[in-house]
């Protein structure tokens, strides 16, 4: 049976997706020159963090969103130690080099943050944006030592594709922890960094972002499941078939779209270069 004989569906929501991406102005399949990318890469990390900030996943100076320079494709751009994701402006971002220095911009950064992304955008040069921070539910969840079931339809978005780093060794402030959570994300999309919280990883940094968020409320729902009862996941293979349909990056990217229409229209400022 091809997809297009399947009666629920499937392969006429997935044209309607494509569809919708042509005219979405943020398509990831738009040319655009290295400052235009750039450019674009900085205003979506930036809207990234009031997106996090306004979820309430920030906590101190905790967590971080990168995004791979492309040109200079060993560096990448970060938030500044210390400042608040609720108030991240374009122009505030910092670039860092595979050593660890700050390129552009003038505030320090996170050592963490260096240690952990500069070996995930090594280990994975098709990605282009990695998500981290300590929120609720993902550190709470993190605490089980163990993967997402297939709870639930969003749930499948990380079936067979996501890690666990089962070896916290303490604040990840060196690169060789950077290099043992980057070998547990592989080739998934993300990873349960145990007793510490969750990483994703997406082709544009909309991806990244929206994996990041669907997999807090994952974790949530989890939670809320086992504490109401026994849970029942679903099947493998109806579990492998739904992942087929949210999983992708395109789907990551896309259902990314209203999210950060909303945080631009709510926060324009976030926008100033
Ligand atoms: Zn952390």
């Amino acid at each position: 049976m091809t997809a297009d004989e399947r009666d629920d569906g499937s392969a006429v929501v997935w044209s309607n997706v494509v569809m919708a991406t042509d005219r979405l102005p943020h398509n990831p399949l738009v040319e655009r020159t290295p400052a235009e990318e750039r450019l674009h890469r900085k205003q979506r990390l930036a809207a990234a963090f009031r997106i996090f900030g306004r979820l309430g996943f920030d906590e101190g100076v905790a967590g971080h969103i990168t995004a791979r320079d492309p040109e200079e494709v060993d560096t990448f751009w970060v938030n500044p130690f210390g400042m608040s994701f609720k108030q991240i402006r374009v122009r505030d971002l910092i670039r860092v080099n595979h050593s660890g220095e700050v390129v552009e911009g003038t505030w320090p950064v996170n050592q963490a943050a260096f240690a952990i992304h500069s070996q995930v955008h090594a280990a994975r040069p098709d990605v282009v944006a990695a998500a981290h921070s300590h929120s609720i539910y993902g550190k709470a969840f993190a605490s089980l030592h163990r993967h997402l079931r297939p709870l639930t339809q969003d749930s499948c978005i990380f079936f067979e594709d996501h890690g666990l780093y089962d070896g916290y060794g303490g604040v990840a402030n060196d690169v060789e922890e950077g290099k043992r959570i980057a070998a547990a994300v592989g080739d998934t999309k993300a990873a349960v960094l145990v007793n510490h919280g969750l990483i994703t990883v997406g082709h544009t940094v909309d991806e990244a972002t929206f994996w990041f968020v669907t997999m807090e409320r994952t974790c949530q729902a989890e939670l809320l499941a086992m504490s109401a009862g026994e849970p029942k996941p679903i099947d493998a293979g109806t579990a492998r078939e739904v992942y087929q349909q949210v999983g992708s990056p395109i789907a990551g990217w896309f259902s990314a779209q209203p999210m950060f229409d909303w945080i631009l229209a709510e926060q324009p400022d976030l926008l100033e270069d």
